[in-house]
């Protein structure tokens, strides 16, 4: 008997002839993702793909964690390898059954059981019975309950047969470096980080890029969006932040534009020092965190505004989500605590007592005349520091 771990793909089985590309991206992912843990081996067969690790003492609990964490995958088991004779399958199923009833207090279960190996004598219903029964007679506090057991054994017959009865889900989605890349604009907030998760998780690598507004927006305020991109990073890999001085731009808009054009007008410039830095690092696409109507910046006419900047897609998975629905979807993936800790942002340093909800184009270019910031621009994408965040 070996302890592995069998790792279920949703999506990608899909993908026809280009399904090799896919699964090989995910069987590096998963290589890195359990970087530092010991020795394993990552096997590809017919459409599942299992860890290996060469050392018995592995730590299987950690390793599910972080598995469950890579996009494309469906699920994962810790399952047990062993041989395809029906004597092994009763002698190992009754081992790992003796292990789980103390664990979780079960009293009521049922076999499943797929014969994937058709030189196997025994057929699936067969198996399911025969099983069942040896485990009743090995186990005299349980019962089949055939419509709500407290735990399925499974019984999967290949090449080896694997036993198993956990089943943790994962994200799905499609590995990371499948499907290029693209730069999140990453605030402090809830949004935004959820936002870069929801691409991601469709196989898109992140850079991100934070507007910092020193000493208007605290080293703290820094550190938590670094924290944000660190649990990022442990869905999608390594991250860069771009984080882009932003106080001489900030100031100059702060002085030079009509108060309610401040916030705008600033998104603006946010949007068009994005595109630049996309450029530059390879990125075809932006990601926002916006979600129409939210805040004065976010109506349609704020958005066609600020759209209007770049040539480049600009995603925004949250358009068409409640706050509310956000934010349950930041505590899934782990970021609400940090995105609500209370350090300033600097959109809500300089902002509006009553901000234009349907700013006129026409109107917004004649003050930006006025602001003439090309060579602060410049120079804010110059000064940018960039921070690699680790796994
Ligand atoms: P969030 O919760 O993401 O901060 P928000 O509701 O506060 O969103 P805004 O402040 O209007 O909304 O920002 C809208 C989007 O603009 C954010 O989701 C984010 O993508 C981007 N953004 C805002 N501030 C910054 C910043 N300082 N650096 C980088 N991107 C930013
Ligand atoms: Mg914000």
């Amino acid at each position: 008997m070996k302890k592995i771990i069998l790792v279920r793909v949703g999506e990608i089985i899909l993908k026809g002839l280009n399904r090799p590309v896919f699964e090989e991206k995910l069987v590096g992912n998963i290589k890195k993702s359990l970087n530092g843990m010991g020795k394993i081996d990552v096997i590809r067969s017919q459409g599942r793909i299992y860890v290996e690790p060469a050392e018995e003492d592995y730590c299987f609990a950690e390793a599910m964690e972080r598995l469950t964490k890579v996009f494309g995958i469906v699920s994962v088991s810790p399952v047990w390898k062993i041989n395809s004779t029906f004597d092994e399958i009763k002698s190992n199923s009754v081992d790992m059954v003796k292990d789980l009833i103390p664990k979780n207090g079960f009293r009521t279960f049922k076999v499943e059981a797929k014969r994937g190996n058709k030189k196997f004598p025994m057929e699936s219903p067969e198996i399911c019975r025969e099983l069942g029964g040896h485990l009743l007679d090995n186990f005299e506090q349980l019962s089949v309950n055939v419509n709500n057991p407290d735990f399925i054994f499974y019984v999967e017959v290949r090449e080896f047969t694997y036993i198993y009865s956990e089943i943790l889900p994962a994200n799905g989605g499609m590995p990371i470096g499948t499907n290029g890349k693209a730069l999140l604009l990453l605030s402090g907030g809830i949004d935004s980080p959820v936002a870069g998760w929801m691409i991601a998780k469709r196989g898109v690598e992140i850079e991100a890029v934070h507007f910092y507004s020193y000493p208007y927006t605290s080293e703290r305020a820094k550190d938590k969006v670094i924290e944000l991109a660190k649990i990022l990073a442990s869905y999608c890999g390594q991250i860069k932040v771009h984080v882009v001085p932003f106080t001489d731009i900030q100031l100059a808009i702060n002085e030079k534009c009509p108060e309610d054009e401040m916030t705008i007008i600033m998104r603006r410039v946010m949007m068009e020092i994005s595109e630049r830095i996309a450029n530059k690092v390879g990125a075809l696409a932006l990601i926002t965190g916006e979600s129409v109507g939210q805040v004065a910046s976010q109506t349609i006419q704020s958005l066609v505004v600020t759209n209007i900047v770049v040539d480049m897609p600009v995603f925004r998975p949250l358009i068409g989500m409640d706050k509310n629905e956000v934010i349950e979807r930041a505590r899934k993936i782990g970021t609400f605590e940090t995105s609500i800790l209370p350090y300033e942002d600097c959109c809500t340093v300089f902002v509006a007592k009553h901000p234009k909800t349907k700013p006129k184009l026409e109107k917004i270019l004649i003050s930006e005349k006025e602001l003439d910031i090309k060579d602060m621009i410049e120079s804010a994408i110059e000064n940018t520091e960039i921070i690699r965040i680790p796994v």
